[in-house]
């Protein structure tokens, strides 16, 4: 195993900006990322020395304002590293499909016979839902995943790859519908998120329900939560809809967020992105995930799906980077950068006996 560690400053990497964020001490406690050091910030409070964000993600925007405030003043102890746990304990995952490139790309691999993008596309960001239990933080081995490969075909997978996400992380429960403006009052922050994906036991199970255990065994979050008053200065217009949103999608679209992303294997950065790419924007996924009277909850993590733009060497997979010629390795090294959102790292381990 790898130690768990958080974001470190990368000199090598482009994606360089600092980070600021909160995360939480693997033995207890919360802890700020300013950009050079961890800061502990166990001696401000109970909210503070609890082993999650959980409870400071549920107090809401103006206790979030309060508590970065608190942290960027906050004389305690400073350490270079440390061992991280997982930021917050996940309630729900859900995973959309929200770049038109990376849902054009792989339907044109996956569906050859047909147009690219499926017609529910642009009327609905298309998501599933995915397995809350197998998040984990940046640093854990992905272990090569066995399943179903094909007709009469079981083993370890062949084909194993990254997907480049973001996502966002519910803070203030709802009970029902929440509309695009309510976006950053029920939402606590982002996390840079790499979906593991076995493509061989995804593509046989896929239909018709979508997936499941090509995506389930891991899905790796950074370390650090980037709270969403940090980011205000990311925003950007989303692109073009068309046709026009049916009218519970119709706002939010000044929250894609201008993030650079990077890919890296072994050492060499193999793409570079940019979250603003994104069709559909975070609070466009948020009230279609509620539209239809379903709740969230503190905890909820909801994840664009992966960011691949229209020119090459900005795909965030190595399926759409290679066609099918390149997987993972045992022993490859993964780390995704995103500007403001540190890293996320993992070493692919052998299959298990
Ligand atoms: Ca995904």
């Amino acid at each position: 195993m790898l130690p768990l560690r958080g974001a470190r400053p990368a000199a090598e990497c482009s994606v360089a900006d600092p980070v600021s964020g909160f995360g939480a001490f693997a033995d207890g406690g919360l802890a700020w990322w300013g950009g050079r050091e961890i800061v502990d910030l166990r001696g401000l409070g109970d909210v503070f020395a609890q082993p999650t964000l959980n409870a400071l993600m549920a107090a809401g925007p103006e206790a979030w304002r309060e508590a970065i405030d608190a942290a960027r003043a906050h004389d305690g102890p400073r350490v270079r590293d440390a061992r991280m746990r997982l930021p917050f304990d996940v309630a729900d995952y859900v995973d959309f499909n929200a770049s038109r490139e990376h849902a054009s790309n792989l339907g044109r691999m996956l569906r050859p016979e047909q147009e690219p993008l499926l017609p529910n596309w642009r009327w609905l960001p298309v998501a599933y839902h995915g397995r809350a239990g197998s998040v984990a933080v940046s640093g854990t081995d992905v272990v090569r995943p066995r399943g179903i490969l094909g007709a009469g075909a079981a083993g370890p997978s062949e084909r194993l790859d990254v997907e480049l996400e973001i996502g966002f992380v519910v803070g203030v429960p709802s009970s029902g519908p929440l509309s695009t403006a309510d976006f950053a009052d029920h939402v606590f922050g982002v996390v840079l998120v790499n979906d593991w994906s076995a493509r061989d036991i995804q593509a046989f199970e896929y239909v018709p329900l979508g997936p499941f255990l090509g995506k389930s065994f891991l899905t790796s979050v950074s370390a650090w939560v980037t709270p969403l008053a940090l980011l205000e200065e990311r925003r950007v217009e989303g692109p073009e809809q068309e046709p026009a949103p049916l009218p519970h999608l119709a706002g939010g679209r000044d929250w894609a967020l201008d993030l650079d992303l990077e890919l890296e294997l072994n050492g060499q950065v193999i793409s570079r992105g940019n979250a603003r790419t994104l069709y559909w924007t975070m609070p466009q996924m948020l009230a279609h995930a509620t539209s239809n009277g379903a709740a969230v909850r503190t905890g909820d993590l909801m994840a664009t799906g992966t960011i691949s733009g229209s020119e090459p060497g900005t795909e965030g997979s190595l399926i759409e980077l290679y066609g099918n010629t390149r997987f993972l390795a045992d022993g490859d090294q993964v780390v995704l950068r995103a500007t403001e959102l540190g890293d996320v790292r993992g070493r692919v381990a052998q299959a298990a006996e």
